[in-house]
C-alpha cells in the first residue's frame, strides 16, 4: 500500500510515519529529511535550496518532483511508500498521480492530521530530532525520554527553521497552497481525518486501525 501522510508544519507526520513503517513493512520518504540530505551533501540542488529551506519557503517543484520520481521508480519501494511532506501544492499533487499510474501503482491511503495552530507552535519550537537515528522528541515535554535515549544527548540538534519567523513562513505557505491539495483528495473514499491534537499514541493507534480494516 501507498500512504500520504498529510498536515501542516508540526502536525506530527514524521513522527506517525516513522510509526508504522515498522508495523506495516513501509518506507517512509520525507521531502524535508531528502532537501535537507543535499544540503549537508552539499550538492549543487543543496547550494540552491539552502537559503529557501531556512526562510521557510518551498522548494521549486522541479526539484522536488524528480526526487520523488527516483523513489516512486525504484522496485525497492514499490506500493511501500509512506509519502510525508509531499504534495505540497496542487502541481505535486497531480504530479503524484501521473508517476503512479505510469507505474501502475496508486494511492491507497490519504491520513490527514488536522492540528491546531498553537499546538503546532508549541510542537515545533520544541523540536529536537536525533541526528544518528532521526527519532523526534520534544525539549519541553519528553524530558525523561530524551535522558534515556539511546543515541545519547550530543546527537539531538534543532531544525535550523524551527524558528519563530520562518513558522510563520511556513504556516502562511501550507495555508496558501497546501490546504487546497485537501479538497483536491477530500472526497475520496480512502480520505481519513484525524485529530491530530490527541497524543501520539492514540493518533498511532487510530491510524493503525485504518490501516488494519
Ligand atoms: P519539512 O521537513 O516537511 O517540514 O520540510 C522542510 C522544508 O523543506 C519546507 O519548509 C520547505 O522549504 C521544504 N520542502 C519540503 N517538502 C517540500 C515540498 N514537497 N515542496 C516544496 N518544498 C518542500
Amino acid at each position: 500500500m501507498n500512504i500520504v501522510i498529510f498536515g501542516s508544519p508540526g502536525a506530527g507526520k514524521g513522527t506517525q510515519a516513522q510509526n508504522i513503517v515498522n508495523k506495516f513493512n513501509l518506507y517512509q520518504v520525507s521531502t524535508g529529511d531528502l532537501l535537507r540530505n543535499e544540503i549537508n551533501n552539499k550538492s549543487q540542488t543543496g547550494k540552491k535550496i539552502e537559503h529557501i529551506i531556512s526562510k521557510g519557503d518551498f522548494v521549486t517543484d522541479d526539484i522536488v518532483n524528480s526526487l520523488i520520481k527516483k523513489i516512486v521508480t525504484n522496485t525497492n519501494y514499490r506500493n511501500r511508500i509512506i509519502f510525508d511532506g509531499y504534495p505540497r501544492n496542487i502541481n505535486q499533487a497531480e504530479n503524484l498521480e501521473i508517476i503512479l499510474k505510469s507505474d501502475n501503482q496508486s494511492i491507497n491511503f490519504i491520513l490527514y492530521l488536522k492540528v491546531s495552530r498553537d499546538i503546532i507552535q508549541k510542537r515545533i519550537l520544541g523540536r529536537m530530532i536525533c541526528e544518528k537515528c532521526n527519532k523526534t522528541f520534544n525539549e519541553f515535554k519528553d524530558e525523561k525520554q530524551i535522558e534515556k535515549h539511546a543515541c545519547e544527548k550530543k546527537y539531538l540538534i534543532k531544525r535550523k527553521d524551527d524558528n519563530k519567523e520562518s513558522i510563520i513562513t511556513r504556516y502562511d505557505e501550507y495555508m496558501n497552497k497546501t490546504k487546497p491539495v485537501l479538497d483536491f483528495y477530500s472526497s475520496r473514499s480512502y480520505f481519513y481525518e484525524i485529530d491530530g491534537n490527541e497524543k501520539i499514541e492514540e493518533i498511532s493507534s487510530k491510524i493503525e486501525q485504518i490501516l488494519t480494516v
